[in-house]
């Protein structure tokens, strides 16, 4: 499955460039019976099947290098991925993923091999391979280099706690459906103040959550100022 995600794009170009080195390795190789089994019934009797500890220490350990490498095992009862755990972890010089499948992983692999547990989300997906593909790319932007124009990066979503201002391209007008004039003003300040208060607007309607954590400037306030008496004047 990666190498169909991770040969091309911007993924593929930090690993051509050698700004990013990504290896997958199969549990199989880290077993040590005939059948090269990675999985077991679980105990106590339930459905399905749970990945066993000895391949995966086995594996973990071969890759992990130094002690100091984190090992984040997928998991939807782990912490919650974002933007903030994405930089976090882009700091790290080497990182190792545990992809579950099936019912998951033998508990003794969550509390004593693996640093973190981490959590793409409240949904249950059938493997651990997409979460961690998900991860890699969101993490890997974050490392300098790997996306062309580092500027991309700091003013994307999240970047300074606030959901990303509309952008528009030509045609100027579609189907009667027209860009904003001030986007043709010419005028970098007022298009710079359009697109903060756009921003500020978005995330206060669509995300109360993050737009309670910012730190408001004065500026901020303003343009929040000049919104709500603009919707009281309608
Ligand atoms: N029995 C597990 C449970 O209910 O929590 C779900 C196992 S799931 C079918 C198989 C594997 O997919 C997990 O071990 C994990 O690696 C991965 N996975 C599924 N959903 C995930 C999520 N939201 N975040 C991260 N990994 C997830």
């Amino acid at each position: 499955m990666f190498p169909s995600v991770f040969s091309g794009g911007v993924i593929g170009k930090a690993v051509q460039r050698g700004r990013l080195d990504l290896r997958v390795h199969n549990l199989r190789d880290f077993t040590t019976d005939k059948h090269q089994q990675v999985d077991d019934r679980p105990f106590g009797g339930e459905e399905g099947m749970v990945f066993k500890p000895e391949p995966v220490f086995a594996a973990v350990e071969a890759v992990r290098g130094s002690a100091d490498t984190p090992v984040y095992l997928l998991s939807p009862a782990g912490r919650r991925f974002d933007d903030g755990l994405a930089r976090e972890i882009a700091l790290r010089p080497r990182i190792v993923l545990i992809c579950g499948r099936y019912e998951g992983v033998d508990e003794r692999i969550a509390l004593n091999l693996a640093t973190d547990e981490i959590s793409i989300g409240d949904f249950v997906v059938t493997g651990g391979e997409l979460p961690a593909m998900i991860i890699v790319d969101a993490v890997a932007r974050h490392i300098p280099g790997v996306v062309g124009k580092e500027g991309s990066v700091r003013k994307e979503s999240f970047a300074d706690g606030l959901l990303d201002h509309p952008q528009y391209t030509r045609p100027r007008e579609y189907r009667g459906m027209t860009v904003p004039e001030v986007l043709f003003s010419g005028d970098h300040d007022k298009i710079e103040a359009w697109r903060r208060r756009k921003a500020l607007e978005k995330t206060r309607r669509r995300r109360p959550d993050l737009f309670a954590r910012l730190s408001l400037s004065p500026e901020d306030r303003m343009l929040l100022d000049e919104i709500d008496n603009e919707r009281n004047e309608k």
